[in-house]
């Protein structure tokens, strides 16, 4: 069956190089992950070769330099995630961690020695990163995180616990943020790259049933005196903050992307459900109730595009986008949202079990509102920008 861009004739506007992106993308998604993704969803189970499958088609490094990495633009790893967010949610959340939260930051501040060690791994999906910022008492306020590192001689001790950590039970590299001055909040941030194995890293799956992202793997890491050398610092000294919104800008744009595409999959399997169902004689979508339905999906996925686009365009240019990012995950994500919810109700009963994925899109886009900074976080940062500083503060 055709898709919803080759039937409607959405521009999707790439250029040549992006599209070729996009169009292996798809093929891998359609190839590789639609037989897979309902069954790992029901199983639970987290796949090294669906990790192993996405690196050997190039998509796990897509966005790095070459030639270490494919040397795709942003735009063209945005359209990577909205083919792959359009079929499989855990896979794309695996994505925007592996390459965003841990890939970006390790490619681009470790010394050659870790980058040599763990970068070309990662990229092949031969080895699995985590990024480990949340803590119990740590979610969107980092300020708190009260994960320790000292100073001891050449290493530094970690000690701490963090929890919700996508892939943690199952990496082999960690990117731990701990604080050197627990009063400094984000300025006393660092992040230290530390490999599963090291004596003291404990973890243990998360508690209870998880509502979507199942076939992801979120576990909690506790650190118990970890020791790792100095030099195994991710960027400078306390520039662990700067270190994590520079991996979470990445990350954040992938899941506005694979918003998107979840948005995208939900529209389409509505297009066709409203043709085919018949009730009263006639087709549901013929009426208006169901087509004005159909309608503001459709413009919705267009205008959560294009904010996606343009917050991408603006990096490839060289611009700062930070606000455009959070406008785009903050839109996309709650767009993508209405939509699942609108897919099911469109449906009816046939919407309501996991014969077909409009469910499991459901359960998995909540997240997306959720993770890598909440709805509530992305307002918080637009209306800052918006507002600026408080010139008359303490008159
Ligand atoms: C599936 C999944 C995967 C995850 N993967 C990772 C991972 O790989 N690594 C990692 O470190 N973490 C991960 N997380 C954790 C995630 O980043 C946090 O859940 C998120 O940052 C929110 O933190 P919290 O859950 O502690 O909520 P809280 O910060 O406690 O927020 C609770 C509520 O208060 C609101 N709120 C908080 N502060 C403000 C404010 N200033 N203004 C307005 N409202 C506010 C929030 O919007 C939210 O609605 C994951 C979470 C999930 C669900």
């Amino acid at each position: 069956m055709p898709g919803f861009a080759d039937q409607y004739g959405i521009e999707y506007g790439l250029p040549e190089a992006d599209e070729i992106w996009r169009g292996r993308a798809r093929t891998f998604a359609q190839e590789t992950l639609a037989a897979n993704a309902q069954r790992l969803d029901r199983e639970g189970r987290f796949s090294r070769r669906i990790v192993a499958a996405l690196g050997e088609a190039g998509l796990i490094g897509a966005g790095l330099s070459e030639p270490t990495g494919g040397g795709a633009s942003t735009l063209a790893a945005c359209a990577i995630a909205e083919e792959i967010g359009a079929v499989d949610g855990s896979a794309r959340g695996f994505l925007a961690v592996q390459a965003g939260l841990v890939l970006a930051p390790l490619s681009t501040f470790a010394n050659d020695t870790l980058r040599e060690r763990w970068v070309p791994g990662l990229i092949a999906g031969t080895s699995i990163g985590a990024c480990c910022l949340t803590e119990p008492g740590a979610g969107s306020d980092l300020g708190a995180i009260a994960t320790t590192i000292t100073e001891e001689g050449d290493e530094v001790v970690i000690r701490g616990e963090k929890v919700w950590i996508t892939n943690g039970g199952v990496a082999d590299i960690l990117l731990v943020f701990g604080t050197v001055d627990t009063k400094a909040r984000t300025r006393g941030l660092e992040c230290y790259a530390v490999p599963a194995d090291t004596e003291g890293v404990h973890t243990e799956p998360m508690p209870g049933n998880e509502l979507g992202h199942r076939a992801s793997d979120h576990a909690r890491v506790v650190f118990k005196d970890v020791r790792v050398p100095k030099t195994n610092r991710i960027g400078g000294e306390r520039s662990g903050f700067s270190i994590a919104m520079f991996g979470l800008e990445d990350g954040r744009l992938n899941v506005a992307s694979g918003a998107v595409g979840v948005h995208r999959a939900c529209l389409e399997q509505s297009i066709r459900f409203a043709r085919s169902r018949r009730q009263f004689g006639r087709r549901i979508g013929d009426f208006q109730q169901v087509g004005a339905t159909l309608a503001d999906m459709d413009v919705e996925l267009r205008a959560a595009r294009l904010l996606v686009h343009q917050a991408a365009r603006l990096k490839d240019r060289g611009l700062d986008n930070a606000h455009a990012v959070s406008a785009a995950k903050l839109y996309a994500t709650e767009a993508a949202l209405r939509a699942a919810t609108n897919a099911i109700q469109l449906h009816g009963s046939r919407g309501y079990n996991d014969e077909l994925p409009l469910e499991r899109h459901y359960r998995d886009v909540i997240a997306l509102t959720i993770y890598e900074g909440t709805s509530n976080v992305q307002r918080v940062i637009l209306s800052r920008n918006l507002l600026g500083k408080d010139e008359g503060r303490g008159e």
